[in-house]
């Protein structure tokens, strides 16, 4: 079976090349996969595996929009609809300089198991563009906006595909796209999620990834014997997924010790507690130096400029900024300080030889896909409320949230163990998340 998976490995490769993120995916998920494939050689048969890392389809398009002086700007922006066999596609837009098929191919491939991972009918995808809203004027992010809606609106839709947030895209991009999409095609419709909470929007929504990771970093903690409260907790990252972990971290009696930036991280020997979590909204809202101001508001915190949280000692790792932030060198720092937990926040952070060396040295790692799904499973809830004409109120939204979660542990656990991988959470949740969508692909015959 080894052989037949490292053949669709290559194969993602030479259609794929020069994508290392959509490779280190594809590896990742293939390889956990195996014995699932030992077990269905009727997946094989019907060419499951090569399908699904085929997305169904992938929209690249001319986004041209003019700046406040009047220059004009031509980006690219992207859609990848992966895989609709649980659902419409569903999956945030990304826009950032370094946006480019890669990027967007490895969001949209990990989307599948996750939205899979959540119990509810939503298939997988993610868009994006290649543009840094950094620097930009609140009138040019909505000129780009709604320059990207006029290309996206056609392929998108309610019952067809349902875009989100990600990195660069917040409540107010959303609001842009909203707003254009339906001047097109003139319908008021859920058909973005992550919306205002005046029209349409989820209450809880932006907390929601956050709060998910954190219940599930309990999860983990619970099956080991240990609770949160009372642990140190060194996390990456300043925006939504951080300020929404910080703060149930918080809630839940652990003490939180670092955030990072793009100029370095902090160390907080007091916590990262009470007005300081409201900060990092402030600090997100400026975009960039984090550091150098959270440290100047509060002297008892340490900066350390250029440099990762890794080095910290600290119970438990919850990496929440951007892809690969773990590399091996770091696993190896952490395991040298004891590291006993990594929940991982943001999309990919660690690298497959990272994940490989933490768990050789008896780390517990907690895969992206499963606990960072909190956010597209509030999606989902947000599309009911739009189908529904309904509006969920806040204790509705975290009720269904915390079940969700604790599901996703509950079912990743028992994937691992039914195939004698002891509590190995990163193959159970690619296990998990995959044989749900593999049963309905088969079920859905040659498409
Ligand atoms: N971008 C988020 C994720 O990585 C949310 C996607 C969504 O809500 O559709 O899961």
């Amino acid at each position: 079976m080894a052989n037949i998976v490292e053949k669709y490995i290559e194969l993602a490769k030479k259609r794929n090349p020069g994508e290392p993120e959509f490779h280190q995916t594809v590896e990742e998920v293939l390889t956990s996969i195996e014995p699932v494939l030992e077990a269905h050689p009727e997946y094989i048969e019907s060419g499951l595996i090569e399908r699904l890392i085929e997305p169904e389809r992938g929209i690249s398009f001319r986004v041209v929009w003019t700046d406040d002086n009047g220059k004009t700007h031509v980006n690219r922006g992207y859609r990848y609809e992966f895989n609709s066999a649980l659902g419409p596609y569903k999956g945030g837009l990304r826009f950032a300089p370094n946006v480019y098929p890669g990027i967007i191919k490895f969001l949209g491939f990990e989307q599948i198991f996750k939205n899979s991972l959540t119990g509810l009918p939503i298939g997988g995808g993610k868009g994006g563009a290649d543009f840094d809203p950094n620097g930009k004027s609140d009138a040019e992010i909505m000129r780009f906006c709604q320059a990207f809606m006029t290309e996206l609106y056609r392929h998108i839709g309610p019952n067809t595909d349902v875009p989100a947030g990600d990195l660069g895209v917040g409540a107010r991009e959303i609001g842009y796209l909203f707003g254009q999409y339906k001047r097109i095609v003139n319908r008021y419709e859920g058909v973005l999620t992550g919306k205002g909470l005046s029209f349409g929007g989820l209450a809880g929504r932006t907390e929601a990834t956050g709060y998910g990771i954190v219940f599930f970093a309990r999860e983990m903690l619970k099956h080991c014997g240990e609770e949160l409260k009372g642990k140190t907790v060194a996390i990456s990252g300043f925006g939504n997924v951080t300020w929404g972990t910080a703060q149930k971290l918080n809630e839940l009696g652990a003490k939180v010790v670092t955030i990072s930036g793009p100029d370095g991280y902090i160390y907080d020997e007091d916590g990262v507690s009470g007005d300081k979590v409201d900060y990092l909204l402030e600090l997100r809202a400026s975009g960039k130096n984090i550091c150098a101001p959270y440290a100047e508001k509060y002297p008892n915190a340490k900066f350390f400029p250029g440099k990762k949280p890794w080095e910290v000692k600290a119970d438990l790792y919850i990496p929440c900024a951007t892809q690969n932030e773990i590399h091996l060198e770091d696993a190896k720092t952490m395991v040298a300080n004891g590291c006993k937990f990594l929940c991982e926040g943001s999309n990919m952070p660690t690298t497959n030889e990272a994940i490989s060396y933490l768990m050789e040295n008896g780390v517990i790692v907690g895969p992206s896909k499963a606990a960072n799904a909190g956010g597209v499973a509030c999606s989902c809830i947000e599309m009911g409320q739009n189908a529904g004409h309904t509006v969920f109120s806040p204790a509705q939204v975290y009720e269904q949230l915390e079940t969700i979660m604790v599901n996703i542990h509950k079912h990743a656990a028992e994937a691992c163990e039914k195939y004698g991988l002891g509590y190995n959470l990163v193959a159970g949740a690619n296990i998990a998340g995959f044989e749900k969508v593999a049963e309905a692909m088969m079920a859905q015959g040659l498409v």
